[in-house]
């Protein structure tokens, strides 16, 4: 059966919406959140991230009495919280006493009698939401134009962070991560699977004989067959597989929480995907794929070099396979 490939897909916006936020990041969102409080002398700051449907305290102010923690996390519709207004409407939030008001009396933000609410929202690149910049106190505060513009302004510096770090991060070609972020992220999967015993495996995928279809076609469409492969792997692979260009016509496929012999299932899904797909009128292709689980403790130096051999083996052994 043959299956024509869907070009509408924003491959790149499909993937920003799960991003790590590096560790040196974060510590500048903390130093945000910490001067924000000290300047405003309220009793908390915070940078919520909404994630699959969940709403989280993702950066917290250190501040004495801050009574929300990091990780603390509510279903957002419905919750009734003051982000979730901002987040409803796209916009800024003043609040400067809800014991005053009918609409917020009864918010859930009152059990720590956080009364007065300033929030913005924080977008994504690609315009969907990340969260909000919020900061909450028990006084009543107005808030001056002032503290509104400078908490707008930080909201500002979180998006172009954002922005900056989507393109540092993702292959301009294909949408897909590159191999920085790459980097990031197996670093801290494998940290993550030794810690929890969990078995993690990693596919690496070539094209086959990716050069003739550059020198038949030329390079532009040699360049389509590359998203379109893309756009094919995003379909095929499960949400928590992450998927990287690693370089020319090769990719890299991370599967937390995977053992060998599931990734060898979802491999030869993809490869058989990929032969029964019409890439153009004229063209199919083929992939060569090595799949290795990693050992526990095995440094990614090792277990990609032990994958980059898996590959070599198919190639070898005549292409268009899945090898363990
Ligand atoms: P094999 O089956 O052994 O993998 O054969 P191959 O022809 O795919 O071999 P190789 O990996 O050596 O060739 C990859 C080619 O990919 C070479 C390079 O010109 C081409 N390439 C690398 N990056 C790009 C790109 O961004 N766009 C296009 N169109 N071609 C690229
Ligand atoms: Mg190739």
């Amino acid at each position: 059966m043959n299956e024509t490939i869907n070009n509408n897909d924003n491959v790149a916006s499909a993937k920003i919406y799960h991003i790590d936020i590096p560790d040196t990041l974060l510590k500048e969102w903390q130093s945000i959140v910490d001067l924000i409080s000290r300047i405003a002398g309220v009793r908390a700051a915070l940078i919520m991230r909404v994630q699959d449907g969940e709403i989280e305290v993702f950066v917290a102010s250190e501040t004495k009495n801050n009574p929300y923690r990091l990780g603390n996390k509510e279903h957002l519709i419905g919750s009734g919280l003051y982000c979730e207004r901002v987040i409803n409407k796209g916009k800024m939030l003043l609040v400067p006493n809800a014991s005053k008001s009918n609409e917020w009396r009864n918010n859930p933000d009152m059990k720590y009698n956080m009364k007065c609410y300033l929030g913005f929202p924080i977008r994504l690149p690609n315009g969907d939401f990340f969260g909000t910049i919020c900061m909450l106190d028990d006084k009543e505060n107005n808030f001056s134009q002032d503290m509104k513009d400078f908490m707008e302004k930080m909201r500002n510096l979180i998006e172009a962070y954002l922005n900056l770090l989507h393109l540092s991060i993702t292959d301009q070609l294909t949408g897909l991560y590159n191999r920085t972020y790459l980097n990031i992220k197996a670093a801290k999967e494998i940290k993550g699977a030794d810690l929890n015993k969990k078995a993690i495996t990693t596919l690496l995928l070539d094209i086959d004989h990716f050069k003739k279809i550059n020198d038949t076609f030329g390079h532009l469409a040699g360049d389509e067959v590359l998203k379109d492969f893309a756009k094919i792997m995003i379909s095929s692979l499960r949400s928590t597989d992450t998927i990287f260009r690693f370089g020319g016509d090769e990719f890299i496929v991370l599967m937390p929480d995977t053992a060998i012999s599931d990734a060898l299932i979802e491999a030869e899904n993809l490869r058989l995907k990929v032969e029964n797909s019409q890439i153009r009128p004229d063209l199919k292709i083929t992939i060569s794929i090595g799949a290795v689980e990693r050992i526990c403790g095995e440094s990614l130096e090792h277990w990609f070099m032990r994958v980059d051999k898996a590959l070599y083996r198919v190639k070898y052994g005549g292409r268009n396979q899945v090898v363990p």
